[in-house]
């Protein structure tokens, strides 16, 4: 695909680490599209609403009202980007050789298994699977278990053990029982893990039946993450979801039953903001999962309106959307209710019920803990480096087939990553504890961090304490703040 010199120089402008991603994205769409070129245009409209460089990102602004007038906008989805460069050469050679640099046998570690398969396609999600064909996931699976026996081998030299292990995508439960149950008993045949290691299984419920779950929770998962987005059966079919609340509801608790024994945690993400949905339905929505599931877990996400998903073509044809300040009173209204159900803070967008849902890789995710890249297009992290896995699916097939690691490329991260990572953890557990990021830093940040401090409490989203507490305000803008926080960070460590 020919990119125009001014497209090659936006992408240049992205983060290292993303870079491969957004120019697999860019050329996907272009195909679809049938361009003979990605120019700089096609690049921004990409990136518009996704806080990638090119955009700026303003102070918040005094204001009698901040939930709704603090920005005008968010800054992005994913804001624990710090950065990279990439390195020249064999990313696979990089990454064992990181390996067996291990300094720390302690420290906590994970893994992230990509399945890059899902067979239905909701409006707004921006994962678009290039195949769902059964060969190929089949074939697929087979190649990811022997990706597992090759970095299993590499990683029990390390002495870590791993605490939280994530299949993502894409869809999981789209892969038949008894590829899921090869999958997760050759990882905990081959990967050393801690004995309460989480391992999530994430997924959707339409498909999802009792002989897939079951081979799941046999083969030793232990926490589901399911998809959901709302149980109102007219709004989620406007977005392309299959089943019905009535149907929801029953799985649920079919599937907390079943994993009872097993000690599982059933966790369920919402979204707020989709069309048609005012404060009542959202509302609904969580009581529903409350009182008439089994769950143990409540996730709250803002709909995000990717550009290029089928959400934004079909606007026109669908009930209004929440804009942002409507989002705002959203979230507002979620918080208070999930504070009414009595559910326990874990992030700003994770609730849990009882002490089954630990959240782990979720947050772990944030704090940038080091994290083994497993399946085509995965993306980990060891010891201050960022690796890619190759994302063609064939071409994954075909490196593993010869014994090799399907790493992509690699970019070492800059010297503050750490840092950034820790104060992104704290924003998003709705705090901020200076003393603790200087112990990371190993210097005073009070002094060059209070400007901007001063600015959030005086703009309503920091409340001055021990630690300093983000007010709802600003937990609605947390992902502002992460951006700001990693830009001030930056500049003090340069
Ligand atoms: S089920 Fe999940 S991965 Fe599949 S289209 Fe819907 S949101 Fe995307």
């Amino acid at each position: 695909m020919l990119w125009t010199d001014e497209a090659e120089e936006l992408l240049g402008a992205a983060p290292a680490f993303v870079r491969e991603q957004i120019r697999e994205k860019a050329e996907l769409r272009a195909r679809k599209e049938q361009r003979a070129e990605i120019d700089a245009g096609f690049i921004k409209s990409m990136q518009s609403g996704c806080g990638h460089p090119g955009q700026r990102y303003p102070d918040p602004q005094i204001t009698a009202d901040p939930i709704h007038e603090a920005f005008a906008r968010k800054y992005g989805v994913h804001a624990n980007m710090t950065g990279g460069n990439d390195l020249a050469g064999d990313a696979e050679k990089y990454f064992f050789q990181a390996l067996e640099k291990t300094a720390d046998p302690d420290a906590a570690t994970m893994a992230y298994f990509h399945i890059p398969f899902c067979c239905t396609r909701c409006l707004f999600c921006g994962f678009y699977s290039e195949t769902t064909e059964p060969g190929a996931i089949a074939s697929y699976s087979e190649s990811l278990a022997q990706d597992i026996i090759l970095t299993g081998s590499k990683l029990r030299k390390t002495g870590r053990k791993l605490g939280a292990v994530y299949f993502g995508g894409g869809t999981p439960t789209d892969l038949k029982a008894e590829e899921l149950e090869l999958l997760i008993k050759t990882v905990r045949r081959e990967f050393p893990l801690e004995p309460d290691c989480e391992i999530t299984v994430e997924g959707r419920l339409f498909d999802f039946d009792d002989e897939k779950v079951k081979a799941v929770l046999n083969a030793g998962a232990n926490r589901f993450s399911f998809g959901v987005q709302s149980f109102d059966t007219k709004i989620r079919r406007n977005m392309g979801r299959i089943l019905s609340r009535e149907d929801l509801v029953e799985r649920l608790n079919r599937i907390s039953a079943l994993g009872d024994s097993y000690d599982a945690a059933v966790v369920i993400d919402l979204i707020y903001g989709l069309p048609g949905q005012g404060e009542k339905e959202w509302i609904e929505s969580i009581d529903c999962g409350v009182n008439e599931t089994g769950i143990h877990g409540l996730d709250l996400y803002q709909i995000n309106l990717l550009p290029a998903t089928p959400l934004v073509e079909k606007l026109e044809f669908l009930p209004p959307m929440a804009d942002v300040k409507q989002q705002a009173d959203l979230f507002m209204a979620g918080r208070q209710r999930m504070l009414e159900h009595g559910f326990d803070r874990l992030s700003v967008a994770h609730w849990g019920r009882d002490a089954r849902e630990r959240n782990r890789y979720n947050l772990w995710n944030k704090l940038n803990v080091d994290c083994v890249p497993m399946g085509a297009g995965a993306g980990g992290r060891w010891g201050g480096t960022r690796f890619f896995q190759q994302s063609d699916v064939c071409r994954f097939g075909k490196v593993i087939s010869k014994g090799r690691k399907p790493l992509a490329s690699a970019a070492s991260e800059p010297s503050c990553a750490a840092l950034i990572s820790a104060a992104i953890g704290q924003i998003e557990q709705c705090r901020i504890d200076v003393e603790a990021l200087e112990r990371v830093a190993g210097k005073p940040l009070l002094n060059q961090l209070m400007p901007m401090l001063s600015l959030w409490v005086s703009a309503g989203l920091l409340k001055i304490g021990d630690p300093c507490r983000l007010t709802p305000a600003g937990e609605f803008w947390s992902v502002n703040l992460h951006y700001l926080m990693g830009r001030k960070l930056r500049e003090i460590c340069a």
